[in-house]
């Protein structure tokens, strides 16, 4: 099942339109590197902070792969990108 219901997807993109969508999920993915950053470069207790944009980026997502429609290839790449993943590891 999709992080986010197509219900609820449909309308945020009907409200917004599907460009402003994604713009949004770049918005929430500088907010999530930013976190990081703050957590690895300034040892920052911020873990609640990183809970908080990493469920932003899921869901904006979500709404970024039923916009293209994409969701299906996803899913069937992954397998491929993670046979590769196990190939470095034991190289
Ligand atoms: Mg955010």
């Amino acid at each position: 099942m999709a992080v986010v219901s197509k219900k609820i997807m449909d309308k945020a993109v009907q409200k917004w339109g599907k460009s402003a969508q994604i713009l949004t999920l770049l918005e929430e993915m500088s907010e999530l590197q930013k976190e990081l950053l703050k957590n690895i470069n300034r040892n920052k207790d911020n873990l609640d902070a990183v809970i908080d944009e990493t469920a932003d980026v899921e869901i904006m997502l979500a709404q970024m792969k039923y916009i293209y429609q994409i969701d299906n290839a996803v899913r069937e790449r992954i397998p491929l990108k993670l046979e590769k993943v196990k190939r470095r590891l034991e190289d």
